[in-house]
Order: structure tokens, then sequence, then C-alpha cells
């Protein structure tokens, strides 16, 4: 005989075979129903069906493992024997909840079913013990109306078709004359059972199952079913939950709280969860259920009405808030029911919460010595501190535009926070409007670097195409911008300039809101409000002791820096941004792209011209304008950064990207320039690649053109020589990028070296500085120990090395890697989240090969996975020395490198 794992575990009347710590078997609801019971807590006795059984259910058509009947049989003798009634009993019968839940919260994403176990026999059995045939009639007309839409499937096809319940209990309330719920009589709710049931009849063609045990199974079976219902898969998606856990069935019996007006539903928050305020928080319903409260049939009451109510219930419901917050350690999400003011425990779970929330509860907690500093650290999701950051929706005027209809379309939320503005389609009239005084909303089909200025003019980004990590909302983030991409519901019309979104019309200069973090697109304007942090720390318009938000962000962030091993640098091309890598306490900048310089005004123009330079002379004369604007740039940011490291990267993207495309734009070049138009176009063309990517760029143009590398190390270095002279201690690392061979690099670092040098000489001033490489292509980590005694640091392009290990166009990807992600053929985004098998291999070969070569060899990462706190918790475990991010995600980056230490440490 095999052992047979025990696959029904009952709690009751103070005894449970399960306990808190068994989640992936009970489920999260499973296991807080046993360890309440265990904690003395009232909680309406019943059994689990554990996650395992799920699992078979799924693996085989939908069959239970052999002797699972068997097993809840017994259990469900056990429970009759323990309240003293029987399921299916015409003279005094059990009725029971059949409940969903899986090992991680998914609130609402499953199937429940009430009352179960009514009849026509069974009801007056109800009645005679209760004396309350309205209640009697109410549960079983609630019953038939959830079994019938849960298990048999009676429920609107299509969107617009209205729930065939709901219209029958519309009809029923409009025959009457009534507007609620709780008015119907006794005998209109008997009517309403029978057509309820005649409904089922008529449109399955099925009776309504009368045996209770037909029905208990049927709920089993659907709420198991459940786990793989449409909303569920897409929750799962969301959050990253495995598709193998499974969801448990709790069988309970019921308690009622609509019984009469002794009773009441609600749900209860130990503390508020949008702004972590230590209050008990929540809502009830007198006489009525559960569902009433999520499913929004009658506007709840708030909690504290509840006390003048019901005082006895309230009490013991404070009571018991803190006995399970203390017992938890963190604040808890309550679902309760008062039958006759007798309170019932329903659900306890760590509750959902705002980055607001989060962060206030966990610096509270730890004031409060429930938890320590290490705990509170671990406790928020590192994601979430961007909330605090960005730009909020006023929310009553959101609510407002919600209930006027406002919102348009859904797109990806792509960079968090609120905006509103004026719509524009344009780089330029963003640059434009903006002169003007006007806030506006850039809005494109799709964007590409030189929107650059227009994104950093706008408030926020919109696009028809793109995804996550697209151009636009990689750029908004650094920037952080608020940003929703790939809103295919978007028809944008340049030439009309206006878009279409579902059947309205938008013209430019029209006010639209975008919400980042829903991805929501709004019709008109919206009040927003900055975020607090942001007024403390870069507009000072807020003093530190004025936000309470910045006061436990920035504990939390001392706690972090205390901690976290691994340095947090940030991607920096401007000023600005070098700032606000200060603000947030960044130790450096990873990566600053000379080339996003090159684009603003007449830089351009010096740009192209050294590009159609015919000779090197030519290409001089060019790049000799190009020195003093370089200078000027290199120097303001080195002397923000003051003695901080900042990492200059030489000339990158293949020359094409800097020279105009369509016709009028190159014969207005042709004549600036003073060239013939037929020949630039020629020109043009044969700068063209078929490969861009894996093209005439990186390293290889400082290896044509050494004069372009000449000219970036003269400037970086004059500029960090005039800083000496002015008492600043600048640290420039300049980075080689796109390096495959030792020889290439070798040929580079004697320029940068030479000039190096050369300008310090000439200043005759002391400047520390390094000379590194960029690492992002697989030759470059098989042969980096010949590399690395080149580089003094190594710093991984991940971008690039992603798609260079996995042979993959991140601008092409967009079309069909969603799909691998949805059919479980990758688990995440490379592009967003690092690729540590593949990637992550390489990047460990070339660590281990550097740091041979060359023990003191400093090695980073930069790109978007530098904000990434998965990538940076991996990062952290191969020993880099720092990641690079954009400056706004500074903040995520120190959390989820203080969480790699505290967890590397806990192992
Ligand atoms: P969800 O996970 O969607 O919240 P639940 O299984 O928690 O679904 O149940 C939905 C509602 O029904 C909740 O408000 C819950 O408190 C209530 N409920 C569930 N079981 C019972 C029961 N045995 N007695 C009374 N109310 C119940
Ligand atoms: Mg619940
Ligand atoms: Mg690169």
């Amino acid at each position: 005989m095999a052992n047979v794992k025990k696959r029904v575990f009952s709690f009751g009347g103070g005894k449970s075979d399960g306990r808190a710590t068994m989640r992936e078997l009970l489920g999260g609801k499973g296991a807080g129903l046993h360890e309440m019971t265990k904690m003395g807590i009232p909680v309406p006795p019943g059994f689990t069906i554990s996650t395992d059984v799920c699992t078979y259910f799924d693996g085989h058509g939908g069959r239970y493992p052999k002797g699972l009947e068997k097993d809840v049989s017994k259990a469900l003798l056990r429970l009759e024997k323990n309240i003293g009634k029987r399921f299916g009993n015409a003279a005094n019968p059990l009725l029971v909840s059949v409940r969903s839940g899986a090992r991680e919260s998914m609130p609402g994403m499953m199937d429940t079913v009430l009352n179960l176990g009514l009849n026509d026999g069974t009801v007056n059995g109800l009645i005679a013990r209760t004396n309350n045939p309205r209640f009697a009639y109410d549960s079983y007309r609630r019953f038939v109306q959830m079994y019938g839409d849960v298990v048999l499937g009676l429920k609107p096809t299509e969107r617009h078709e209205r729930d065939p319940f709901e219209v029958i209990l519309e009809r029923k309330k409009e025959d009457r004359g009534i507007r609620f719920d709780t008015e119907l009589t006794e005998e209109d709710l008997k009517e309403l059972v029978a057509e309820f049931k005649a409904e089922i009849k008529s449109k399955l063609g099925k009776e309504f199952p009368e045996d209770p045990q037909e029905q208990l199974w049927g709920a089993i079976g659907a709420v198991f079913g459940s786990w793989k219902n449409d909303r569920a898969i897409a929750y799962r998606e969301l959050y990253h939950i495995p598709h193998s856990w499974g969801t448990a069935v709790n069988v309970q019996t019921m308690v009622f709280g609509n019984m009469g007006d002794k009773c009441a539903t609600g749900v209860a928050f130990t503390r508020n969860p949008a702004t972590g305020e230590k209050e008990l928080y929540g809502e009830f319903l007198v006489n009525a259920q559960g569902e009433d409260v999520v499913a929004g049939i009658r506007t709840p009451r708030p909690i504290a009405e509840l006390k003048e109510a019901m005082p006895k219930a309230h009490g013991e419901l404070v009571r018991l808030c803190k006995v399970l917050e203390k017992r938890y350690q963190d604040m808890q999400d309550i679902e309760f029911t008062i039958e006759d003011e007798k309170l019932w425990m329903l659900q306890t779970r760590a509750a959902k919460r705002t980055g607001f929330a989060a962060v206030r509860i966990a610096v509270d907690m730890v004031e409060e010595r429930i938890i320590s500093k290490k705990e509170a650290l671990l406790r928020i999701d590192a994601n979430q501190l961007n909330q605090l950051l960005q730009p909020i929706f006023d929310h009553q005027d959101k609510k407002r535009a919600d209930d006027e209809g406002l919102v348009l379309a859904k797109g990806l939320p792509a960079g968090p926070g609120a905006a509103s503005g004026r719509i524009v389609f344009h780089a330029e009239d963003a640059q434009e409007w903006k002169k003007q005084g006007q806030r506006v909303v850039l809005c494109r089909v799709e964007t590409s670097p030189e929107d650059i200025r227009g994104i950093e003019a706008a408030q926020g980004i919109l696009t028809a195409r793109g995804g996550m990590t697209s151009h636009a909302a990689l750029v908004a983030r650094q920037m952080g911008k608020v940003c929703v991409v790939g809103c295919e519901a978007l028809n944008v019309d340049y030439a009309a300039r206006e878009m279409h979104v579902k059947g309205s019309v938008l013209k430019e200069g029209d006010w639209i809101s975008v919400d980042g973090s829903s991805g929501e697109v709004i019709h008109g304007e919206l009040k927003t409000l900055p975020s607090e942090i942001a007024r403390v720390l870069i507009d000072r318009t807020l003093g530190p002791k004025e936000s309470r938000v910045y006061q436990q962000f920035s504990k939390l962030m001392k706690w972090a820096d205390e901690i976290r091993k691994i340095g947090v640098r940030t991607n920096a091309d401007q000023p600005r941004q070098a700032e606000i890598t200060r603000a947030f306490g960044g130790e450096g900048i990873g990566l600053c792209r000379t080339e996003h310089m090159f684009f603003e005004g007449e830089r351009i123009s010096a740009v192209r011209e050294m590009i159609l330079a015919g000779d090197e002379a030519g290409r001089r004369r060019a790049l000799d304008k190009l020195l003093p604007m370089q200078k000027g740039d290199f120097k303001e940011i080195l002397k923000v950064m003051g003695k901080l490291p900042v990492t200059i990267r030489t000339l990158d993207p293949p020359l094409h990207e800097f020279l105009p495309k369509t016709h009028e734009e190159i014969a207005e070049l042709a004549r600036v320039i003073s060239v013939p138009v037929e020949s630039l176009q020629e020109k043009v063309e044969t700068l063209q690649e078929v490969n861009p990517m894996l093209g005439h760029r990186g390293c290889r143009l400082g290896i044509s053109f050494p004069e372009i590398t000449e000219m970036q190390t003269r400037a970086i270095f004059q500029a960090a020589c005039e800083l000496r002279k002015e008492g600043v201690d600048p640290f420039p690392e300049v980075m080689i990028p796109l390096v495959g061979s030792p020889e290439e690099l070798g040929a580079q670092r004697e320029i940068v070296e030479r000039i190096a040098q050369e300008t310090i000489k000439e200043y005759g001033v002391k400047v520390r500085y390094l000379i590194g490489t960029m690492v992002e292509l697989p030759r470059a980590c098989l042969v980096a120990d010949k590399i690395a005694l080149q580089a003094e640091f190594f710093s991984f392009g991940t971008n690039d090395l992603t798609q260079t290990c996995l042979g993959l166009s991140r601008d092409d990807a967009g079309k069909f890697l969603p799909n691998y992600i949805s059919k479980g053929l990758m688990s995440q985004d490379p592009f967003v989240s690092i690729d540590q098998d593949g990637v992550g291999s390489l990047m460990r070969l070339a660590i281990d090969k550097g740091r041979k070569a060359r023990r003191t060899l400093e090695i980073g990462v930069c790109g978007e996975h530098g904000g990434d706190p998965r990538s940076v918790i991996f990062c952290h475990q191969i020993g880099l020395n720092y990641v690079s991010c954009s400056p706004y995600r500074v903040p995520v980056a120190k959390l989820a490198a203080a969480q790699a230490a505290i967890k590397g440490k806990n192992k």
C-alpha cells in the first residue's frame, strides 16, 4: 500500500489539522482558517481539500484522485457531528460554502458558492429552525443564483449582455415598486427561487440539482476549475504566480449575515491599505451576505458605524484584528460575518497595499517593535517604491472622470504616475508648446531617438505601438515621465492632427490624461499633485519635516544603505539627471551616453557635417566645432557629480541615426551645408546598413575614425582639468562600447590614454580616471581574461548582451515575445529582467575570467536591467560592484540591493 498523502484537512471546535505555514497545501485562505481556529478565534468549522487535488484534477481531465470521495465523506461526517446538523437533512440541514483559495491570494479571481445544501426540502428545515422564512428564501435565491452562475455557467456571453439573474431580480423589484433587495418579502423571494430555476431550465436545458451531494461535488469541481478561468490566468501572469500551484477548496459551515438587523457582513483592514495609517479600516452591511460587500449591490457603511449598530461585535472585531496582526506581524485583510450579534471570522490574509502604505506600515512596524529593520526592508515590493515618486491624480477628480465615462482606452503601463496635458503629435510641437507654457502629452504611433526633446518637454507619452521596453518607455522611465505604450485602440492620423479612439475624435490641443500606473487614457484634464518626495528632494518646495511620506521613505533608504553590498549608480546624460542622481543618493553615473547630447540644436548640424565629410580633414573641422559643446556638457555633469565616478561612453550608435530621413529634410540639410542634394542623398544612402545593430557602430566607429575618439577624450579631460582647477575632484571613467577583442580595446585605449595624458599635462593638474569597456558581446565574455588586461573596469551592457546572446532584436521582439510568455516558453521578458540562465552565464564567465586576469577589476551593469529588482538581486549574487539604472529608479535598486544582501545572509 502506497503511503497516501493526506488530502482533506478538517478545522473546527478549537482544533485543526493545518496551520499558518501550510499555505502551499491548504492555500492562503485555508491556512488562515486553520490557524485562526487553533488560536481559539470563532471560525465556522469546515474542511480544506488540498491544492494537490487541484493539480491532479488539472492533469487528469477534471477527475479526482482515488479515495477522495471517501475522505470528503468522512470530513463531512465529522463536521456534522461537530455542529449537530446534517447535510441534506430536511429537519436540521447543514449548509456550507464552497470556497477557492490559492497559495497567494488572488482576490476575486476564482469562484465561491454560498448556502449550499438548500433545496425545496431543506429550506423548510431552515425555516423551522430559525423561524425566519424570509431569511431562508433569501438564502435559497442567493444559492440558486450563485450556483447557476458559477457551477452551471448561466452568465452573460456577450459584453453588453446583462446578468440574467440580475435582470429577473430587477424586474421583481420594479414590479413591487421597491429599490433594495432587503425590501423583498418572503413571497417575492420564494417566487425568485422558482423563476431562477425556470431560467436555468429554459436557457441551459437542465434541471437545477436538488440533491445536496450533487450540489457539493458540482461546486467543488467548479471551484477547482476556476483556477483556470481567464481572469485567474491573467492575474497569475501579471504577478508571476506559477500556473502549477493550483487552488485549494474550503468547505465551510455557513454563518448568516442576512438573518435580520442583528446580522451583518463586512471586510476590515487592520491598517489603511491606501495610506498605511494605523487605523481599523473597513466597511460593512447590515442584513447581507459577504458577496454583497464586494459586488457593490448596496453601498456599504464605514466600519466606525458598526460601533453604534453592534457595539459588542465591534469591540470583538477590534480585539481580534489586534490579535491577528500580532500573530502574523503584518497588516491583515479580514472578512467577517455577524450572526445575531455574534462575530465570526471568515478569512485573514496579508493585505494588498499601495506603495505608500507598504512603506508606512513597514516603518511604523519597526517603530512599534513588531518587526526588525531587515524584515521591514523585505516587506516592500521594490518596484512599488516608484509609486511614491510619481505625480498622482487627484483622487476625487479621477472618480469624477470615472463616473462621467471619460476613460477612453487602456494601454501598457510603462512609466507609472499621472499626467494631464494637451495633445500634440510631434516632438517639435511638444517643445514649442512647452515654451509657450503649455502642458502637453505627446501622442505618437511610436517614438524614435529624435523625439527625446519632445519627450522631455511632455508631461506624458502615449503611443499606439511598442512595448514596455520600447524606446519611449525606456526614455520616459529614465526621465521619470508618465508613459503608456502599446495602446492599440489609438488610431493616430498625423496628417489630420487628430486621433480616433473607439468612436471619439481627439484633436491636437484637446486635453487628455494618462495614468501610467494603470495604463488608462482619459479624456480631459485631471488634476495632479507632484509627489511629496520629489518636492522635498528635487524641487525643494517642501521641507523634509513637513512630509511624513518623505521621512519614512528616507528612513527606509537609510536602512537599505546600511545593509546593501552593491553600489547604485545611474544612467544619466544631462546635468539635470545628474542632480536627480545626487538627490536620490546615487553613487555615481554608470552610463553617460555622449550621443544623446548630439541631437540638441546646432550640434546636430555639426554632427552631420562630420559624418558627411569626405575626408579626415573635413571631419576634424566639424569635430572642432563639437569639442567645446561636448566639453561644456561633460563639465556640467562632472561638476554636479563632484568626486563620484562618472562613466562616459564614447560614441556608440550607427552614424545614419544622426542623418535626416525624409527628402525634405535632406534637401534642407544640403542647403545648410551647401552641397548638392543628389550627392547628399547618395551619401545618406551609402550609410544605410542592412543590420545596423551588428553594423558599423560602437568601438568600430572609433577605429574607423580615431579622430572622433580623440575629440571625445579631449572634451572629457579638458572638462575634468578645468574642474580640477576650480577645486572639484572629478573622476571620469572612459568606456569603450561594443568591444569583442582585446585588440579593439587596445587600439582605442591607446588613443584615450595618449589624449588624456596630453591634456592633463597641458593643464598641469592631477586627474583620477579609469579606462574600461562595455561588455555586450558574447565574444567579449569568452575572452574576458584577455580584455581585462586592457580594461580597468567592465560594465555589462545587458541590453545589447541580451540581443547578441539570444540572437534577438529588441525592436522586433515585441511581435512574438509576448506569445512566448503567454505560452509559458519564457517566464519573463529578457529585456525587462536578466535572462539569468543564458545571459547570466556569460556574465559569470566574464566576471570570473576578468577578475582572474585583473584582481581589482571593477564590474558593473548598465542598461534598464539595473533598475529591475530581480536583476539587481542577481547582480548582487554574482558579485558585481554596482548596478546602474535611471535616476528615478535609484530607490528601487537600493531596496532590491538591500533585500539581496539580507536574503543572502539568511540562506
Ligand atoms: P473571495 O476569495 O472572492 O473573497 P470567499 O471564498 O472569501 O471569496 O467568499 C466570498 C464571500 O462570501 C466573502 O465575503 C466571505 O466572507 C463570504 N463567505 C464565505 N464563506 C462563508 C460562510 N461559510 N459563511 C458566511 N459567509 C461566507
Ligand atoms: Mg474572501
Ligand atoms: Mg550597447
